[in-house]
């Protein structure tokens, strides 16, 4: 017999709000091991005593079998010396000097709590707030760290002997369930309709489905905000949502009851399936095998998601039509509605009925967005079910708060070297999208602690930005600016860790400021995150008449880039397209760019999309749409010339195919083929073995990568693509935290 020996174990990841102190201690206990376990600042800590081999098992098992909805990233197990515990203990959390623990982000609901929610005997019987250590609200519900009862927004409902029993037992599956609650102590929700208020949460989710069966609009209290939800199938509901929403045609989210329904209305891949079940259970863009009339307008994808919170669950099966529109509950580009006060003044015109629930929501968390592609998982929208997990360690202590950029904002901020990446914000140019901007910049540094005094602000060299500018005024230690497109590239190797890996970094992008009063978009870089990206090609340059505008109208891009051609035929662009060509030929309020975006949007208008967009990167979407439909054939000519890819042969392609009378479909394939051709030419003339990091708008683009990835397979290069953030500007912010971190700054005049 062996004596006893002690160990003292770090644990770092996402470990707090899981289930993790109870799943140590029923693995302690099951193996006779003596100590406690606790909530630390830097994860979870553990003290154990017991035999060495007992001790060793432990770990492996730890190790090999954590709760389910835990990350580990890190264990550190030291020897210690023994302290002679009787007994295995769950100890309170102290705080200490810094805290890096990461909060889970909100997890669906649970196998086991759907048992109970739909077994008559079972207490907690058609509860639309059960959860257990598994699942529930976790980053929605947080107002402070760590993460305890009286920290979160469950604090007003004291929970009862049975939730309080379960609570404290640590062999129940709610021990230390920090949301616990049930019928008799929690919240509920009610219904509040034209023909008054229903309370009782059965007979409220009752009335909701019935109303959407009616094809009513409902405004529902979800996670992380409202939805806006009415039966897809019902086309006045879905255009009704439309116009008292004011969204043209931005293709709505589809909610299904579960997976073999999801499975008849769009082609899901087994990738798209483990997305759509995964555990922050994103929106997945799929192809639709089925058109719902104004739900996604001329698109062939259709979003779909699965229901991730018991209320879900209970509406569907209240008789919930089965394809139920959810979209964020907003007007236009307006930040997500998560107060009830706000939700009710803001959507009044909207929705028809309100089923609100009395748990309030610390902070807007909408739903991510993804897509399973040729190169793995893309995330095009990243918040709930994956914020505000950190997506890399950085080397050194200081805090970094990066702003991120205009669009797509999101924020970045470096505690202790973790890369804490906010949800999705908005665009900034929306008022109350900048206002939850600053909202989330205090709700980070506070939730972490961290001092203004220490901090390097890092914002992006626009000078004209709104992040920018804001960035400036906070009142931080140093104030560095970091160019559009290196943090775009930068983004693809922080989520890696790639500090030192030789990188070609290539940006498709829309825009970004270049310095001077250039406008960049299509940008290739050498070097590496932690020795700089040095800028060694571009596309050729063409005019951008009227500035960033010009992304509003394709005609207007268009003669931006059509400028440089001497004789032009005919095209019958319109008026916008004659009056911004004289613009980009005079140089007044015109500005030199490399703008992919721009391109794509040059394309869409000789190709027929002449209007304005009604969202960013419409136009784009249309032409994929479009190319989607041709077979594949030939590919036009996009030369690389070691230093600049030309567009003028491109679109003198273009051009002429359409004279011809050549289908739109056809050119709009032809255009995709010569975009990925060019790119994987320049990629083999440049290429020295590096790691090949493609990033940026114009790579949410699923038919470019793929072509993308055919092209470059025989190559032999690597290509590495954001997964964790996305390619779009929601991934600014980590790729500037990156650089910064590595004091790799741009000045303004670069
Ligand atoms: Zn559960
Ligand atoms: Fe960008």
């Amino acid at each position: 017999m062996t004596g006893i020996e002690a160990l003292r174990i770090r644990i770092r990841g996402v470990v707090q709000g899981v289930g993790f102190r109870p799943h140590v201690y029923r693995l302690a206990k099951s193996r006779a091991l003596t100590g406690w376990v606790l909530n630390g600042e830097q994860g979870v800590e553990i003290h154990l005593e017991g035999e060495r081999a007992q001790l060793n098992a432990f770990v492996r098992e730890l190790e090999t079998t954590p709760p389910p909805a835990a990350h580990i990233t890190a264990v550190d197990a030291a020897s210690a010396d023994p302290e002679g515990f009787s007994e295995f203990t769950i100890r309170e959390s102290h705080r200490g000097d810094t805290l890096t623990v990461r909060i889970s982000p909100d997890l669906p609901v649970c196998a086991d709590c759907l048992k109970e929610l739909f077994d008559p005997s079972d207490p907690r019987f058609g509860y639309p707030y059960i959860n257990c250590t598994a699942c529930g609200p976790r980053y929605s519900i947080v107002t402070e760290l760590p993460y305890d009862r009286p920290n979160t927004t469950m604090k007003d409902f004291p929970m009862d002997t049975l939730c309080a029993g379960q609570y404290h037992d640590p062999n129940d599956r709610r021990f230390h369930a920090q949301p616990v609650s049930c019928p008799n102590c929690g919240p509920h929700y009610i219904l509040e309709a034209a023909e008054g208020v229903q309370s009782g949460d059965g007979a409220a989710i009752v009335a909701c489905a019935r109303l959407l069966q009616q094809g009513k609009i409902a405004a529902i209290k979800g996670l992380g905000g409202y939805h806006l939800a009415c039966d897809a199938s019902n086309a006045a509901a879905v255009s009704a949502l439309r116009e008292r929403k004011f969204r043209k045609e931005k293709p709505f989210a589809v909610m299904t009851p579960d997976l073999e329904t999801a499975r008849r209305i769009v082609n899901l891949s087994p990738e798209s399936e483990a997305l759509l079940s995964s555990s922050a259970r994103p929106i997945v863009l799929a192809p639709a095998l089925r058109e719902f009339d104004g739900v996604a307008p001329g698109n062939s994808e259709l979003g779909v998601m699965l229901p991730y919170t018991p209320l879900h669950h209970l509406l569907f099966a209240a008789g919930a039509p089965e394809i139920l529109v959810m979209t964020s509950a907003n007007r236009s580009s307006e930040p997500i509605a998560y107060r009830d006060d706000d939700a009710r003044e803001r959507l009044s015109g909207i929705a028809d009925a309100f089923l609100i629930g009395e748990r309030w929501i610390a902070r807007r968390v909408e739903d991510s967005v993804a897509r399973a592609g040729a190169f793995g998982p893309v995330i095009l929208r990243r918040s709930r079910g994956y914020a505000p997990e950190a997506v890399a360690q950085l080397p050194g202590q200081r805090p970094i708060l990066a702003a991120g950029a205009d669009l797509k904002n999101t924020i970045t901020l470096v505690a202790a070297g973790q890369a804490f990446v906010s949800q999705h914000i908005g665009d900034l140019s929306d008022y109350p999208s900048f206002l939850a901007h600053q909202e989330t910049i205090r709700d980070l540094m506070s939730m972490y602690e961290i001092d203004w005094d220490d901090v390097l602000v890092a914002g992006d060299l626009h000078p004209d930005y709104v992040s920018s500018k804001h960035a400036a005024t906070l009142p931080a230690a140093e104030h560095r600016s970091i160019q559009h497109h290196r943090a775009h590239v930068a983004s693809v190797m922080a989520e890696r860790e790639a500090w030192e890996e030789a990188v070609l970094g290539i940006s498709l992008d829309g825009t970004g400021y270049g310095g001077g009063r250039e406008i960049w978009g299509a940008e290739m870089f050498r070097g590496s995150v932690a020795g700089g990206l040095k800028r060694i090609g571009h596309l050729r340059y063409a005019a951008l008449p009227g500035g960033d505008a010009a992304a509003r109208y394709p005609a207007q891009a268009a003669a931006g880039f059509l400028a440089q051609f001497d004789k032009l035929p005919d095209l019958q662009l319109g008026k916008r397209f004659e009056d911004s060509l004289k613009l980009a030929r005079s140089g007044v309020r015109t500005f030199p760019t490399t703008s992919m975006g721009r391109l794509f949007d040059t394309a869409a208008a000789l190709l027929g999309f002449t209007r304005g967009v009604t969202f960013e990167g419409q136009a784009a979407i249309w032409l994929e749409q479009l190319a989607r439909s041709a077979p594949g054939g030939d590919a036009y000519p996009f030369p690389f010339d070691g230093r600049e890819l030309d567009f003028r042969p491109l679109l003198l392609a273009v051009i002429e195919d359409r004279q011809r009378g050549r289908h739109p479909a056809e050119i709009a394939r032809a255009f995709h083929s010569g975009i990925a051709q060019g790119l994987c030419r320049a990629i083999e003339e440049l290429s020295e073995g590096e790691i090949v990091a493609l990033s940026g708008g114009v790579f949410q683009n699923e038919l470019l990568l793929q072509m993308i990835k055919e092209l470059a397979a025989p190559l032999g290069v690597r290509i590495w693509i954001n997964h964790a953030v996305p390619p779009n500007d929601g991934g600014i912010s980590l790729g500037q935290a990156a650089l910064a971190a590595f004091g790799q700054f741009d000045e303004p005049g670069h």
